[in-house]
């Protein structure tokens, strides 16, 4: 774990500083700030048009604030070029989205394996780590990933967004077209993420259950993150 010039306090995965972004007709944010820690989980929450997605967008980089700074694992990515945002999204960064983002023709393993590649790991090393994960998190070989169910599909998506060991985990709804109960099994294998591999969390979801297993849950209220409950972080 990397540590500040102190040498006592972990390097935040993310630090988000005085966030400003909006359209023309609308401001979204306005001095928004926030902080996620290696080992922690943040939830964020808010009725929907709040801009919860669109806060993870800009941590993606996929859209540029108008004002403020956005560090990724120390490296702040508001002004990057193209090519070096896109080493750290896949070098820094994991995904989790609703609706998994898989390719369906490909296997569950060369889904996992291609966000290996795509970082320029070895090809055998790719693959049999993709395998380890997906073995570690229960999914079954399969032709193509469009024959998993709905959790082994999230499951299959978590070792995607695991395979670079990533140092800041983004979820967006990842439980929201899941069944209750495989909701359940997926919220808890992402929240074990953060202290099991080290990593942040940030997940953004309506779902108060879900919310309610981060170490921190935010509310996008008047254009900024404002605390809407904290639990004990467990050792
Ligand atoms: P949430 O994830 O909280 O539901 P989003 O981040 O998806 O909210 O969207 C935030 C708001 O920004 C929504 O009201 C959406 O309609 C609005 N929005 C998105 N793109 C644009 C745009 N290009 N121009 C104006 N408003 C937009």
């Amino acid at each position: 774990m990397s540590t500040s010039d102190a040498g006592q306090l972990p390097t935040p995965v993310l630090e988000i500083q005085d966030l400003h972004y909006g359209f023309p007709t609308r401001s979204l944010f306005e001095g928004l700030c926030l902080s996620v820690d290696p080992g922690e989980s943040v939830a964020i929450t808010g009725p929907s048009g709040s801009g919860k997605s669109t806060l993870l967008s800009l941590v993606l980089r996929l859209i540029k604030p108008s004002a403020g700074r956005i560090r990724v694992a120390g490296t702040d990515v508001t002004e990057l070029r193209r090519a070096q945002v896109a080493r750290i999204r896949s070098e820094s960064i994991g995904t989790v989205f609703q609706f998994g983002e898989l390719i369906p023709e490909l296997s569950p393993r060369d889904n996992v394996a291609l966000a290996a590649l795509l970082s320029r790991s070895d090809r055998r090393d790719s693959f049999q780590r993709a395998q380890r994960l997906l073995d570690e998190l229960g999914v079954p070989e399969a032709a193509t990933t469009q024959e998993l169910s709905g959790g082994e599909h999230q499951r299959t998506a978590v070792a995607r967004a695991l395979i670079n060991s990533p140092a800041l985990l983004l979820a967006d709804e990842p439980t929201g077209a899941l069944d209750p109960d495989t909701a359940e099994r997926t919220a808890e294998l992402l929240f074990s993420l953060p202290r099991r591999n080290k990593c942040g969390l940030l997940l953004v979801t309506h779902d108060s259950r879900i919310a309610a297993r981060a170490d921190r849950i935010l509310r996008v209220e008047s254009r900024a993150l404002v605390p809407a409950g904290e639990r004990e972080t467990v050792a």
